[in-house]
């Protein structure tokens, strides 16, 4: 059962595709899902992995609400599926948030790539009406984006980010990080940050989020489309099943190695 389960809307909700969109019950429905999952032991080693990971991310986000208000914290959303889990892992923190009302949207903020691909910019507008995002969107270098973003929402002084360790960067980070000098000065919070590759795509593929539809064409990291390829570990072949035969590249999904991630990336 995918986990945006259409709900009955009340009168003043808005409704897209029959979704009753307005955070509060997004929210409540996401964490309904997520506790089910959590609450019994899964049945494969990948599916236990993912349950520790999951309760580890919740313990994060919960800690960046308690030391942060709602207002002071952001994403930064790009339509990557390690976002996207974070993303949706904030919602379910949200569904128990009792410091004050849910804002109506949540503050996030997306640097537009040089060379953006179409895919990606649609599948983050259609993520800002799905999960209610008030999202700025820049496009310039990323410091300058930052920078301009606490520019316009003095609030901000928290921002998720979906980074994981075996991203260029990630390997000295841990769940609290404030930006490295040079950069505009916030905290950086990081719980998906060990998670691996196959755990984020295990609890994509569980809860039946849609993502990009990229990652269903060998695209396993995604850039812009100068510097970013189908992954060459994907390309059907000899091992693929036959129902890929007719494709090139095999889904982002079957892809299970962390180092693998990024060798359709030029950079
Ligand atoms: P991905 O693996 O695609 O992204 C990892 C995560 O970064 C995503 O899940 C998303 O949350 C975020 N992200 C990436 N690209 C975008 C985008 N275009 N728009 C919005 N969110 C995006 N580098 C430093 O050297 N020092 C710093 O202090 C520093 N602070 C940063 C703070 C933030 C909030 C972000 C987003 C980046 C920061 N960076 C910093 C840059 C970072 O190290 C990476 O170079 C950059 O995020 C691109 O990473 P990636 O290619 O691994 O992207
Ligand atoms: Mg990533």
């Amino acid at each position: 059962m995918p986990l945006c389960v259409p709900t009955p809307a009340d009168d003043n909700a808005p409704v897209i595709n029959g979704y009753d969109t307005s955070i509060l019950p997004l929210c409540a429905r996401l964490a309904a899902r997520v506790n089910a999952f959590l609450e019994t032991e899964a049945e494969t080693p990948l599916l236990r992995a993912v349950q520790e990971q999951t309760r580890v991310a919740l313990g994060v986000i919960s800690s960046a609400l308690d030391r942060y208000s709602l207002d002071e914290i952001s994403l930064s959303y790009n339509g990557g599926k390690d976002c996207l889990v974070l993303l949706i892992l904030l919602l379910c923190a949200l569904a128990t948030y009792k410091k004050h009302a849910l804002p109506k949207q949540l503050h996030s903020v997306y640097i537009i790539s040089p060379h953006p691909f179409k895919e990606v910019d649609a599948f983050v507008d259609e993520s800002v009406a799905t999960y209610n995002l008030d999202l700025a969107r820049y496009a310039m270098p990323m410091k300058a984006a930052f920078q301009r973003y606490l520019d316009e929402h003095k609030k901000v002084k928290a921002i998720l980010v979906g980074t994981r360790r075996t991203d260029p960067h990630g390997q000295s980070l841990t769940h609290f990080d404030i930006t490295d000098s040079g950069w505009p000065a916030f905290m950086r919070v990081h719980p998906v940050i060990d998670w691996h590759y196959a755990e984020i795509w295990a609890f994509i593929r569980y809860f039946e989020i849609p993502y990009c539809p990229l990652y269903d064409q060998g695209y396993t990291s995604l850039g812009g489309t100068t510097d970013t390829h189908p992954n060459p570990a994907l390309k059907a072949g000899e091992g693929s099943n036959k129902e890929n035969q007719s494709q090139s590249f095999r889904p982002a999904y079957e892809l299970v190695e962390d180092h693998a991630e990024r060798l359709g990336r030029d950079w």
